[in-house]
């Protein structure tokens, strides 16, 4: 069965467990047996309002004998990432619960120069309280919010969460803020803490962009509860479940396929790149080392808003190399997530679909601009440097081999 695969359950709460005040179908019954099978259990929610000790008394009153320290809310792990980052003050819009929490862990509430401001919300959250955050994070308290949620299911609808209050205060304060909660790994990593290295961890929530994702970018297996299978339009996207069932009855059945992480991180943006085979008289390839990353590459840059790709290439290889060229033809689409998904030290993660051109020199001498190139050379097709990135050897020989169609990779 699909329970006994698992040692650790890492259950969302909202639309799984409960809904409002009411517990879902076999909900309690589900849990309490994967009790009798001596399974650990972690409940973890992104409502970042009540204290964990409330949580547990709540569970137990529906049936569940659910203890304190089984409870991950994403206001307890932001009071614990806080006071991880050594922050002692900080000013909180949210709920006397999260101010619980944030005490609990030694983190003093005030709106006396304090060193974060915390961003959750609760039904009294004011145009007031995204002023005062405003000016919090303007006057330099470190910007932290406690979940994504736009917003949560209640039974008559959907409600705003406190991602719809951390997006106000983004906008207005014009800085984007250090975010807690689910789909973020830390939630997980703290569920985990104490239960070992190589327990067999699984995520079963309701939503896709923040359990199911969350799972996977933490490398564990993901189910979703839900009537419905998801629709993603690519196989690979991480919020696709490894599992779709309609109640937590479904975890004492057959069949999943556990998760396995792939070789590359989950990106937040897909960008239009472009890159150079530039070939000199001696047919030898314009290649710089890159200053980011201290390796070897061919000019390449994004494609900028309005710009069409033919003007994006000759600038690229202009601001890198100082060299006007001749786009002359197309040698290969890439996008493979594998090779072109790049982290920055801005902690961004860009997707590039990149299209790469073969080009002619019209004229001048390359020359490294300081801030994107350490060096630049031409290099013999057959002798490269070893440290060149990986994928584009590839690309060059796509880009000298154009007597079919370009390649697509
Ligand atoms: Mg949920």
């Amino acid at each position: 069965m699909i329970a006994k695969r698992f040692d650790v359950l890492l259950l969302d709460l909202d639309g799984v467990v409960y809904l409002g005040d009411e517990p879902l179908p076999d909900a309690v019954d589900s849990i309490n047996r994967l009790y009798e099978l001596d399974k650990e259990i972690r409940f973890l929610t992104n409502d970042p309002r009540p204290t964990r000790r409330t949580i547990a008394s709540d569970l137990r009153e529906l049936g569940i004998n659910a203890q304190e320290d089984e409870i991950v809310t994403a206001g307890w792990a932001t009071a614990k990432y806080l006071a991880q980052q050594g922050v002692t003050t900080a000013a909180v819009v949210g709920s006397e619960g999260l101010e619980t929490e944030l005490q609990s862990e030694g983190v003093e509430v005030t709106d006396s120069d304090p060193e974060a401001m915390v961003v959750g919300a609760d039904e009294g959250t004011s145009y007031r309280d995204i002023r005062r955050a405003t000016r919090h994070i303007d006057q330099g308290a470190v910007f932290v919010g406690t979940n994504p949620d736009g917003s949560f299911p209640t039974p008559d609808g959907p409600a705003p969460g406190a991602g719809a209050v951390v997006r106000a205060v983004e906008a207005a304060a014009g800085t984007e803020p250090t975010v807690v909660g689910k789909p973020e790994p830390l939630m997980f990593e703290m569920a985990l803490n104490g239960l070992g290295d190589d327990v067999r961890a699984v995520v079963i929530g309701d939503t896709p962009a923040t359990d199911v994702l969350g799972a996977h970018r933490a490398g564990h297996t993901g189910i979703l509860v839900a009537d419905e299978e998801p629709t993603a339009a690519s196989a690979r996207d991480l919020q696709v479940p490894d599992l779709t069932i309609s109640t937590l009855a479904d975890l004492f059945t057959e069949g999943i396929e556990t998760w396995e992480s792939p070789p590359y991180s989950w990106p937040d943006e897909i960008r239009p790149g472009v890159a150079a085979v530039v070939r000199n008289d001696a047919d030898e390839v314009l290649l710089m080392k890159r200053a980011d990353k201290r390796q070897w590459a061919l000019p390449m840059g994004s494609v900028e808003r309005c710009e069409p790709v033919r003007e994006a290439i000759s600038r690229e290889v202009m601001e890198e190399t100082g060299l006007h060229v001749e786009v002359e033809e197309l040698a290969g689409v890439y996008s493979h997530p594998a090779q072109q998904v790049f982290s920055y030290s801005s902690g961004k993660t860009v997707h590039f679909v990149t299209n790469c051109f073969r080009c002619t020199i019209e004229e001048g001498t390359p020359e490294a601009d300081e801030e994107e190139a350490l060096e630049v050379g031409f290099f013999d097709v057959n002798d490269l440097p070893p440290d060149i990135l990986s994928m584009q050897p590839q690309w060059i020989a796509d880009a000298i081999d154009i007597s079919g169609s370009p390649a697509v990779r």
